[in-house]
C-alpha cells in the first residue's frame, strides 16, 4: 500500500483562548492604537515589549508592523545610508536583501556551507567592504557565533541579526538575536509567534534604542513604553529623527502576550517533530542531514536536507513524487523563485557574482515546514515518504548512470 498524507503543511494552530479574550476585549474597548490608553491604562503593547525584553533578556524591546520594518529600523538606527554596502547572507529570505534595499543601499552577499550557515571564511574576504552585517539566522541554522562575533569585534563591523527562524532559539546559551548590536523577530504566521504580522527589534544600547522608538512613529509619546530607554536618551533625538510609521498596535499585542509566555513549550513541541523527522530520514542513500551544531538550541520549525551534487531532474522528480503523496517540499534549487524560494541571484535589484559552492550547495536544498498541527505520527509518515521517494529516484538515477 502506498501511504499518503493528507495534512496541511501550512495550517498553523489556533490563537490562545486567553490571547482571543483579550482581543474581544480591546476590539470592544476600541483603544487599537498603542498610544490609545484611558487613564492609568498601560496599553498590551508596552507590556508585550516588556515581556519579550525579558523572554530573551534584553535591556530594551520595541514591537513593531513585521519583521521586515524592525530590520530596515535596526539598519537605518545603525546609520546605514543610501549607496552604503551591507554584507548579508546568499541563502536568505526576501526581506532581508528587500530591508538593505529599502533604505537604499546595497547588499554584498556571502556564501553558505552545507550546514546551511553563513560561510565565515567567505566573510572574512568581504569584511572591509562594509560596516554592517545583517546576519540572517536562515531556517534556523546558526553559524559559530563565537567566531562571527570575534571577527566582526575585530573589523569593526556591526552585527544586525535576523531572527525571524529563530525566536526561542540560543547559541551557547545565549537567546538568539542577544549577541549582535540589535536583533530582530518576526510575529507573522509563519514564525513561531502569529499575529500576521509583527516584529521586534532588541537591543540594550539606548541610543539605538531611542532612535528605533523616535524611528517607529512615537510622535513625543516615548514615556510610555515599558522597554524603552529614559527620556534623556530622546532629549536631542526627537527633533532629528524622521517618523516612519511602522507601529505594532492593541489587538496584535494581546494577541501575541500569550503566545510569548508559551513560547519555550512550543519551541519544544517543535523539536519533537522536528527530531522524529530527522531520525525517519537518517542513512536515506543519497540524502545528507543537515547536522546541528552541539552549541545550538534549535526550534524545529522546519526541516532542511541536502541532494548534494544531484542533476536537476532528478530533484524534481523527488519534489513532484512527494508532492504526489501529499508531502510539500520546497526546493532552493529551481533556475525561477517559487514561493518563498528565491535566492540571491533571483533578487535583481542588487548586483551580485555568481558563487560556485555557495551554489552547488543551494541546488541541493530542499526545505519542508514543520506545522506544530502535525502530530509524531504524521512526522514519522512523512519521513517515509520522503525516504521512500528520495530511494527511489536515487536507485534510478544510479542505474541510468550504470
Ligand atoms: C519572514 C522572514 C523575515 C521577516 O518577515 P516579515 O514578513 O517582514 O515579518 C525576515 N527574515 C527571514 C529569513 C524571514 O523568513
Amino acid at each position: 500500500m502506498t501511504e499518503i498524507f493528507t495534512g496541511s503543511f501550512t495550517q498553523q494552530e489556533p490563537i490562545p483562548e486567553a490571547g482571543i479574550e483579550a482581543a474581544i476585549d480591546v476590539l470592544r474597548h476600541g483603544r487599537l492604537h498603542r498610544y490609545n490608553t484611558a487613564p492609568n491604562e498601560i496599553s498590551h503593547t508596552a507590556l508585550l515589549e516588556q515581556e519579550f525584553a525579558a523572554t530573551v533578556g534584553a535591556k530594551y524591546c520595541l514591537a513593531v508592523a513585521s519583521g521586515g520594518y524592525a530590520m530596515g529600523t535596526a539598519l537605518r538606527a545603525v546609520g546605514v545610508k543610501p549607496g552604503d554596502k551591507v554584507l548579508s547572507n546568499a541563502f536568505t529570505l526576501a526581506p532581508v536583501p528587500g530591508a538593505i534595499a529599502s533604505v537604499g543601499a546595497v547588499p554584498v552577499f556571502v556564501g553558505v556551507t552545507e550546514s546551511l550557515t553563513i560561510d565565515l571564511d567567505d566573510l572574512a574576504t568581504k569584511l572591509d567592504q562594509a560596516r554592517v552585517l545583517l546576519l540572517s539566522h536562515m531556517r534556523g541554522h546558526i553559524c559559530d557565533m563565537d567566531r562571527l562575533m570575534a571577527m566582526c569585534d575585530g573589523a569593526g563591523v556591526v552585527v544586525i541579526e535576523d531572527c525571524a527562524h529563530t525566536m526561542g532559539a540560543a547559541w551557547d546559551g545565549v537567546p538568539s538575536g542577544r549577541q549582535g548590536t540589535i536583533g530582530c523577530y518576526s510575529c507573522q504566521t509563519y514564525k513561531h509567534v502569529n499575529s500576521g504580522e509583527g516584529g521586534f527589534l532588541v537591543t540594550d544600547d539606548p541610543h539605538l534604542a531611542a532612535t528605533a522608538v523616535m524611528l517607529s512613529g512615537s510622535y513625543m509619546l516615548f514615556e510610555r513604553h515599558l522597554a524603552a530607554p529614559p527620556k534623556e536618551a530622546f532629549a536631542d533625538l526627537k527633533y532629528t529623527t524622521p517618523n516612519i510609521s511602522g507601529r505594532m498596535d492593541n489587538l496584535r499585542a494581546a494577541i501575541l502576550r500569550p503566545q510569548v509566555q508559551d513560547l519555550a513549550k512550543q519551541c519544544a513541541r517543535w523539536n519533537e517533530r522536528y527530531y522524529a523527522l530527522e531520525q525517519g530520514l537518517r542513512d536515506t542513500p543519497g540524502l545528507t542531514i543537515v547536522e546541528r551544531h552541539p552549541k545550538e538550541t534549535i526550534v524545529g520549525s522546519s526541516i532542511q536536507f541536502l541532494l548534494l551534487d544531484w542533476a536537476s531532474a532528478a530533484v524534481q522528480d523527488v519534489i513532484s513524487r512527494c508532492a504526489a503523496r501529499g508531502v510539500e517540499l520546497k526546493w532552493f534549487g529551481a533556475r525561477e523563485p517559487v514561493a518563498f524560494t528565491s535566492r540571491y541571484d533571483s533578487w535583481r535589484y542588487a548586483p551580485s557574482t555568481p558563487m560556485e559552492a555557495s551554489d552547488r550547495i543551494l541546488a541541493g536544498v530542499v526545505d519542508m515546514r514543520v506545522p506544530l498541527t502535525f502530530s509524531l505520527e504524521d512526522c514519522a509518515l512523512i519521513a517515509r515518504i520522503i525516504r521512500s521517494e528520495v530511494s527511489a529516484v536515487y536507485q534510478l538515477s544510479a542505474e541510468s548512470v550504470s
